[in-house]
């Protein structure tokens, strides 16, 4: 057996693994080893003689299970490992229902709906059953059915609301065409399961051994499932932290890991208690944190790393400055060791904040990738600002010239493009060149080239203007009649799924033209506060030329990671800054007129995720926060989180940002001086 050592695990661990039969329960700590645990779990059963087919291990994304199959390939032989089953609980549904699910009345080859596939059948429903005064935003429906089907409600078949009666011919429809959505994939693999024993003895039979990453974050349909699957041995192994669990907001529960022992009496519980991933510092950090949620299991965590770097917690003035900070702690820890990209992530709260560093790490030329959200240059809407910028830029930017030409649509054709692009390759010449050949009329017929040189002309123009206009403000409305000219907000409109969906994607355009016209502006414009003189929008599209065609690159390459919290769960990285750690970021805000109760078990969950995110960094951490915020279109003063005092630094002689050190002598200065002047005796 190639490199399967179970000397590399410590005592509890390999209690851990080795403790096959019965139902047992892994309850530790971040970074105490718990996947690692897991994997190894598989390796020695298969050591043991058991067939590696009849082990499943569930897990919480994709990208988890091929991380867990990766490393036991690197454990035992290759072949072996592809036999045993590592999936998530959607994929694991898929496949029982493939072979199964005409028991329900569905035929095994149903189709899955995606998410745009159900808003589109819900909208479709929603319209024809409203009566004319009534009304059903479908996004709230579709939340509203997701949740029922969570809680196992069947839908209605009495029930005259709207809501009720959509949610019932939903799901005739589905049925109707042979297709089920991403809950029913649980919901109905529960119900085969439960109410046919014949199918739930063949799979208990083929799995004898589960386990489950990450249970803290299970459903109680997840918990079912794996209830049903486990055979009369319950050899069931689940591995979770309750500090971490982050998912309350989507119907996880922690109930499933206290309902366990009550679940399966022959439980037996270890806990893992040494952290082998965080320096000391950045340990003391998150078990200072998770001490101010009420205790439901008390676990011990301890590094034998040594404190380490002590953690940072740095206050910028706001978004865009804490990007460049980022960028230039980045490149400082890169000068000074052999740290390559992708030992380095950004962690945030909510997607948008990825944005701004984005755009900074573009401008610097790093390359990331972004995780649990999409890109902002890889929205189609920036992506074609982007190409008739590019193509103003620079005339022989031919994939550029392809995308302007036809977002939006302006009668240039598949068909006329395919023959300019054959024209202008026997000419060796662009397709911006091509455009005003003499001999294009041998061709093309008169019309498309009338359609193509009225294209030519206004991006001819467009260079113009952009070379003509500077300054923010001019460039911002230079910006915008351009958009106006090309009809692009109304382009949005006809092409999105729904007006919100129009929306929200011509606010990223405004966010875009904003991002252009502040790099266009003089003085003041830059984070660092230099003098700058204004700029011209060419200027500035030149300057960002490199930043806009920067090509993406794929998920396995060396690269920073950009991520939500959430979408960090059980990764690791040595260097580890934490984004816009503010009140109202993270701890997110409330609803409006939150009620106490809901508001303390919100701030839980939130304080959970601050401790995830702090343990994700294995050497370095940066906690950083804003002074001042952007909240939707305006800026409000930051306040720090109250997670931050919650780390306890000041304890340990935290090393203070000299920028706030600064700050805050002046500020005493002011202070004093005000003080002065007020203390002055009056005449
Ligand atoms: P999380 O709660 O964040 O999911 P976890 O408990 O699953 O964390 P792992 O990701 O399995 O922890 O392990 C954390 C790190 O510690 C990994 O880099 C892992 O390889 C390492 N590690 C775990 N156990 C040992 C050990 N006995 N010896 C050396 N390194 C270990
Ligand atoms: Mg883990």
């Amino acid at each position: 057996m190639a490199g399967f050592r179970l000397f590399d695990l410590n005592e509890a661990q390999r209690e851990a693994v080795t403790t096959t039969d019965g139902p047992l329960l892994i309850l530790a700590g971040a970074g105490t080893g718990k996947t690692r645990v897991i994997t190894a779990r598989a390796a020695y059963l298969i050591a043991q003689g058991v067939d590696p087919s009849a082990i499943l291990a569930v897990t919480f994304t994709n990208k988890a299970a091929n991380e867990m199959r990766e490393r036991l390939a690197t454990m035992i032989e290759k072949e072996q490992a592809k036999k045993v089953t590592m999936s998530t609980f959607h994929a694991l549904c898929v496949r029982l229902l493939r072979s199964g699910i005409d028991r329900l009345g569905y035929k095994n080859n149903f189709a899955i709906y995606d998410d745009s596939d159900q808003t589109g059948l819900i909208r479709k429903i929603i319209t024809r059953t409203a009566a004319k005064d009534e009304k059903l935003d479908h996004n709230i429906a579709k939340n509203l059915i997701s949740k029922a089907k969570n809680n196992n409600w069947d839908a209605p078949t009495d029930d005259k609301t709207l809501i009720g009666t959509v949610f019932a011919r939903y799901q005739a429809e589905l049925k109707k065409l042979n297709a089920v959505d991403f809950d029913d994939l649980l919901v109905l693999a529960v119900r085969l399961l439960d109410g046919h024993p014949d199918v739930r003895a063949r799979w208990q039979e083929r799995f004898r051994y589960l386990m489950v990453d990450e249970f803290q974050d299970t459903n109680k349909l997840q918990l079912q499932l794996v209830t049903l699957l486990s055979s009369e041995e319950r050899n069931v192994a689940v591995v979770g932290d309750d500090d971490q669990s982050i998912y309350g907001w989507r119907g996880a529960t922690v109930e499933n890991l206290k309902r366990l022992p009550a679940d399966y009496p022959r439980l037996k519980v270890i806990p893992l208690e040494q952290n082998y991933r965080s320096t000391g510092s950045i340990l003391r950090a998150a078990n200072a944190v998770i001490a101010n949620n009420p205790k439901l299991y008390e676990k011990k965590l301890w590094s034998e790393l040594g404190a380490g770097d002590p953690v940072r917690v740095i206050e910028c003035d706001n978004e865009v400055h804490e990007a460049d900070r980022t960028v230039a702690h980045i490149e400082s820890i890169r000068g000074s060791s052999n740290a390559e990209l992708r030992d380095f992530a950004v962690l945030y709260r909510a997607n948008h904040q990825a944005r701004v560093f984005e755009q900074a790490l573009r401008k610097a030329g790093i390359a990331y990738k972004v995780s649990g959200g999409q890109s902002f240059f890889d929205r189609a809407e920036i992506r074609d600002l982007c190409a008739w910028l590019r193509l103003i830029v620079n005339g022989d930017d031919d994939p550029a010239f392809l995308r302007a030409a036809t977002s939006p649509k302006r009668g240039i054709g598949h068909q006329t493009l395919a023959s300019l692009g054959t024209f202008a390759g026997r000419w060796k010449a662009s397709l911006f060149e091509a455009l005003f050949a003499e001999t294009l009329d041998t061709a093309l017929p008169r019309r498309s080239i009338e359609t193509l040189h009225e294209f030519g002309r206004t991006i001819n123009e467009l260079e113009q203007k952009a070379r003509e206009t500077t300054g923010e403000a001019a460039a911002r409305a230079f910006l915008l009649a351009w958009l106006k000219d090309i009809g692009y907000e109304q382009h949005l409109h006809d092409d999105a799924d729904s007006p919100p969906q129009a929306a929200a994607r011509w606010t990223n355009v405004l966010d875009f033209v904003d991002w252009i016209a502040r790099r266009c502006g003089g003085s003041g414009a830059a984070a660092t506060g230099d003098e700058v003189a204004a700029k011209s929008v060419l200027e500035v599209a030149q300057s960002i030329s490199v930043i806009l065609s920067m090509a993406e690159r794929g998920d396995e390459q060396n690269v920073v990671t950009l991520s939500t919290l959430h979408a960090a769960k059980g990764l690791e990285w040595p260097h580890v800054v934490l984004a816009g750690v503010n009140e109202g970021l993270l701890p997110f805000r409330g609803a409006e007129g939150e009620e106490e109760q809901a508001m303390a078990v919100r701030i839980e969950e939130e304080r959970r995720l601050m401790y995830v995110g702090i343990t994700r960094a294995r050497a370095t951490l940066v906690v950083s926060t804003l002074a001042r915020r952007k909240r939707g279109r305006e800026t409000v003063a930051g306040v720090p989180s109250r997670f931050v005092a919650e780390m306890k630094l000041a304890e340990e002689g935290v090393r203070v940002d000299p920028r706030a050190q600064l700050r805050a002598l002046r500020d005493a200065a002011a202070r004093r001086a005000e003080g002065a002047r007020a203390d002055a005796p009056t005449q």
